[in-house]
């Protein structure tokens, strides 16, 4: 039983001022594999004012000093690729395919951001004005648990890079992540108090960081709903935010793509991270003339996924990260049924054999109108809607029938047509004909998917704060 204790102040590794326990279960077997100590109010301020004080001289560090750091920061990482996926599959249930590229995400956010330093200018002339682009002060960086290190990196590499300090709070259900993470950055040997680390729960250590006056910005992964409290608790002290939140991402088939390529595609993309992903396209429009073709494709791709334990090389789906998101999934396919949808493929219940962990079946809904409640809500699970559509402009208006603007896919054999349907939908980010990745490309979503963009140079600068200087 791992009994973690620790927390990362100004360079050291405490024990919590905060005494109240959460129990880190193992998703796959519903086994308790530890306990963490939450950090609370007390142990935040403490992280705050030491990063506080950190920040009058690395505010003051050079582009080249803040590459040097990120560099020892990519060097102590990179050394432990195997221990963090080893430790995100135990703890979270990712399966071993994503927690490999997780990690490598997690790796590469230091030399990407270093790529994006070299080449960004803190100084700029506008008009008639000198503008100094300014580190904003000490940032409060939370995440969640469904790529938890990947976050973390992230966003603390942007941090430095703008000449920024950071208090961190993970997802209390990553703590076994967050330790390991912890030894890397120390290992880093990073000025005292540019990184603090405080596990706890949202609404004590987070809510701390939402409303301390000396949190300069928040930097928030996570749901729609916690990004609103986040968001209106920072207006008192006028806090920048950058809130990267839910998504219910449409996935549209035009009627000239390769239905045998796309519709496997499309079901693999709705169930990448066990469907626990902001960006999964988890609604699948299709012309309705094909619907029939599309079912009997779709049908096929998800017999062929393969649930069950993360730990295996050819495991497509792993468990839900808690019994509660579990049970949550389940609720929502008892919803898809009762609002009339067809179930296609899944269902109810655990897959025969993997009764102990949070395995929900492979699902699909098939007839979803996107009025439903499966079609408007994240579910954050293995559970796919198909939508017919009659023509591009009904399927423009379905994909943007929804709250959400995080990510949008479009598959066609015309690229340019793929183009001018991408132009016309609102999201932040398009993929066209495959599931891609830009680390330098701008990252956040329309409508309530959040604000802001995380990074490449839109990153950076989301940490920055001009001055203009006119003489
Ligand atoms: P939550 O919003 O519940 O939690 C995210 C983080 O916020 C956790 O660390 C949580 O702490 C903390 N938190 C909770 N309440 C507060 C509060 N009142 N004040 C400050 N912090 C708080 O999200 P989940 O952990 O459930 O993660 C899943 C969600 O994240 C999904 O909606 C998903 O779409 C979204 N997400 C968005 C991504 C994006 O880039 N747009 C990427 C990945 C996920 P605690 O754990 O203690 O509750």
């Amino acid at each position: 039983m791992k009994k973690i204790h620790q927390i990362y102040i100004n360079g050291e590794f405490l024990t919590p001022h905060g005494t109240e326990t959460f129990d880190l279960i193992n998703p796959t077997t519903n086994q308790k594999i530890g306990e963490v100590v939450l950090g609370d109010e007390e142990d935040t301020k403490a992280a705050i004012a030491a990063a506080k004080e950190a920040f009058k001289t690395f505010s003051k560090t050079t582009k080249e000093e803040r590459i040097a750091y990120l560099e020892k920061l990519h060097a102590a990482v990179s050394k432990r690729e195997n221990d963090l996926v080893k430790v995100m599959v135990e703890e979270y249930g990712g399966t071993l395919q994503f927690c490999k590229m997780s990690a490598q995400n997690a790796i590469t956010a230091f030399p990407t951001m270093i790529e994006t330093l070299r080449n960004f200018n803190f100084e700029k002339t506008v008009g008639h004005s000198k503008v100094r682009l300014e580190s904003l002060g000490v940032v409060g960086i939370i995440t969640p648990w469904n790529a938890s290190n990947g976050f973390i990196c992230s966003k603390l590499a942007t941090a430095i890079a703008a000449g920024c300090t950071a208090v961190i709070k993970p997802s209390e259900m990553s703590a076994q992540q967050t330790q390991l993470i912890m030894k890397c950055f120390h290992e880093a040997g990073l000025p005292k108090g540019v990184f603090n680390i405080v596990n706890g729960l949202g609404n004590v250590v987070g809510a701390e960081i939402t409303r301390h006056k000396d949190i300069a910005k928040i930097s928030f992964t996570g749901s729609t709903v916690t990004g609103k409290t986040i968001a209106k608790g920072a207006i008192d002290t006028m806090k920048r935010v950058t809130l990267e939140l839910g998504g219910k991402s449409p996935n549209i088939i035009l009627d000239d793509a390769n239905l045998s390529e796309a519709i496997p595609l499309a079901v693999f993309g709705a169930y990448m991270n066990n469907g626990q992903a902001c960006i999964a396209p988890t609604r699948l429009l299709v012309p309705e003339n094909k619907l029939d073709e599309v079912n009997i494709l779709a049908k096929a791709a998800a017999q062929n996924i393969k649930v069950g334990n993360p730990a295996n090389e050819d495991t497509n789906v792993g468990p839900m990260v808690s019994q509660k998101q579990f049970e949550r999934v389940q609720n929502y396919i008892k919803i898809g049924q009762e609002e009339g949808a067809t179930l296609l493929v899944g269902g109810e219940g655990k897959p025969e054999g993997l009764e102990d962990g949070n395995f929900v079946k492979a699902t699909i809904f098939t007839n979803v109108r996107n009025d439903m409640r499966i079609a408007q809500e994240e579910i954050f699970g293995p559970v796919l809607s198909i939508i017919p559509y009659k023509n591009e402009a009904d399927a423009i208006a379905i994909a943007n029938d929804t709250t959400y603007g995080l990510a949008a896919y479009i598959s066609s054999s015309n690229k340019e047509r793929a183009e001018k349907v991408a132009a016309q939908i609102d999201a932040g980010r398009i993929c066209i004909n495959k599931f891609t990745h830009d680390p330098q490309a701008p990252f956040g979503g329309f409508k309530q998917s959040g604000i802001g963009r995380e990074f490449g140079v839109y990153g950076l600068e989301a940490y920055l704060e001009p001055k203009a200087i006119l003489e």
